[in-house]
């Protein structure tokens, strides 16, 4: 048992713990941060790499936090590519390909720089509960189990949920212990050393290959002149055929572009993504979950580093509010599933909405859709962005006749492009207080045709 009690536990020291962290104690708390790794792999993650430049510029905005620089950067990024097949279709996206390890210790630094304690090989294994709060955990150190209590616990700990995934049934609603399959994606990556130089400088590469169950892509993400991180990933729910493992398919993928004998292995690793829109509800009495615990992941592109760092942000700044005011209830709290919502919750339901079509089509017809320019850079972009597409009933007869005579593809474009907006505007509706929250989620399962 551990007699010192914090303002806050933070429960992994990814992106999501380490600025929650800050976040907290950047406003006068008292911060423990806990993490199963040893202090020195902290914010080490098998990652594609890719990070949206807007993220880090928002911590520099509100934080002073430095953005990525130097080592941490691997490349900078300008365009994010969609590639079938056959063709391909480029979109502005500045960022960096970062090293995910370096850029991860920086920020752990930044935090014990300004007074977070962090407790290292600590993995959590328990919550602890009293009158219908979450108080504390128990993390085991050695072969004990130790007890530390908080005003309010953070799920930080990634696709695991180590807090989330201990909380009782119904414990707060919208916000469930277990993902369904079809709400996973599994993945598997190298960084390879090439003998040549690449073509996709300053780009990230998804691309839609045949022999990949769709909604999954091989990517291609540079980590400068002749390095590329390299992966695959899709949903749990979809077996591949041919008994084959995701290793095999990645390879036979990966060498109709390189020769095993044009490049060297650095590292390789799997991880696993969650694939939906965040939970309905981020917050439980006694705490909230953030980045993957909470499900921030763009449900298309399994952007989930950006969301980590600034769901981190909206975190501490509503937790760090309610522990001023004393009210560390849900309702309490409930501050930050608007924001959640807002930025998170209308980007990531229109890719969820996206992903679930991208399905349906499979990669020959989304070959097809990018040939025949059914969608335009600055639609795809708008997409990719949340921001309303507003064509009119001429425009969207125009693509349609452009993707004839297949009469099935146009008629599930123009579902999905309605789809798209009809549940953006939903999610617009979130609402201010937990008692709406029942009827806003029957309506959104409706428009979405799925229980989430
Ligand atoms: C193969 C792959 C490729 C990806 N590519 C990209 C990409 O290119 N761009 C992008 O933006 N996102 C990408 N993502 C997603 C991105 O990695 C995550 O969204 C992001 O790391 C989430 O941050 P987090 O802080 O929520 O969780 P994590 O980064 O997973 O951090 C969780 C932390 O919690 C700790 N922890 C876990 N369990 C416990 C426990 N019981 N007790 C204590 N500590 C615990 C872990 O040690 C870890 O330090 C990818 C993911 C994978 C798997």
């Amino acid at each position: 048992m551990s007699d010192e009690k914090f303002d806050a536990i933070i429960v992994g020291g990814g992106p999501a713990g380490v600025i929650t962290a800050y976040t907290l104690a950047y406003h006068g708390k008292s911060v423990v941060l806990l993490d199963k790794k040893k202090h020195d792999q902290i914010g080490n993650k098998t990652c594609g790499d890719a990070l949206d430049e807007s993220s880090p510029i928002f911590l520099f905005e509100s934080m002073n936090l430095p953005m990525p620089f130097g080592e941490e950067v691997s490349d900078d990024l300008n365009l994010l590519t969609v590639a079938s097949m056959s063709s391909r279709l480029s979109i502005p996206a500045p960022g960096y390909t970062v090293d995910r390890h370096k850029y991860g210790q920086r920020l752990l630094k930044e935090c014990i720089d300004i007074g977070v304690r962090v407790i290292d090989s600590a993995p959590v294994r328990d919550v602890i509960i009293d009158n219908g709060y979450v108080v504390g955990v128990k993390y085991k150190n050695g072969s004990d189990l130790v007890s530390i209590f908080g005003k309010v616990v953070v799920d930080c700990s990634g696709t695991w949920a180590a807090v989330r995934k201990l909380l009782p049934e119904g414990f707060s609603e919208g916000l469930y212990a277990k993902l369904d399959d079809h709400h996973i994606a599994a993945s598997y990556r190298e960084i390879i050393s090439l003998k040549e130089e690449h073509p996709f400088r300053h780009e990230i590469v998804l691309e839609y290959d045949k022999d990949i169950p769709s909604p999954g892509y091989i990517w291609y993400f540079t980590k400068g002149e002749k390095a590329l991180n390299v992966g695959t990933g899709w949903l749990k729910s979809d077996p591949v055929g041919n008994g084959k493992g995701m290793k095999e398919v990645f390879h036979d993928a990966l060498h109709k572009t390189y020769s095993p004998e044009s490049y060297t292995v650095d590292v390789s690793g799997g991880g696993q993504i969650p694939i939906r829109p965040p939970f309905d509800c981020m917050t439980f009495n006694g705490g909230v979950v953030v980045g993957d615990a909470g499900c921030l992941v763009d449900p298309t592109t399994a952007e989930g580093h950006g969301p980590a760092l600034v769901g981190g942000y909206y975190a501490g700044l509503v937790l760090n509010e309610a522990l001023d005011k004393g009210d560390v209830s849900r309702e309490g709290l409930w501050e930050y599933n608007r924001l959640i919502m807002a930025h998170y919750g209308v980007r990531n339901s229109m890719s969820y909405v996206v992903l679930k079509y991208l399905r349906i089509l499979g990669p020959e017809k989304i070959d097809e859709i990018l040939k025949k320019k059914f969608l335009t850079e600055e639609e795809l972009t708008k997409i990719f962005l949340g921001e309303p597409l507003n064509l009119s009933v001429v425009e969207i007869i125009k693509k349609l006749l452009r993707i004839l005579p297949d009469f099935k593809v146009p008629i599930i474009l123009n579902r999905l492009l309605k789809e798209i907006e009809v549940v953006r505007d939903h999610y617009k509706t979130y609402p201010d207080e937990h008692s709406e929250l029942a009827d806003w989620r029957k309506k959104r399962d409706k428009l979405i045709g799925e229980k989430l």
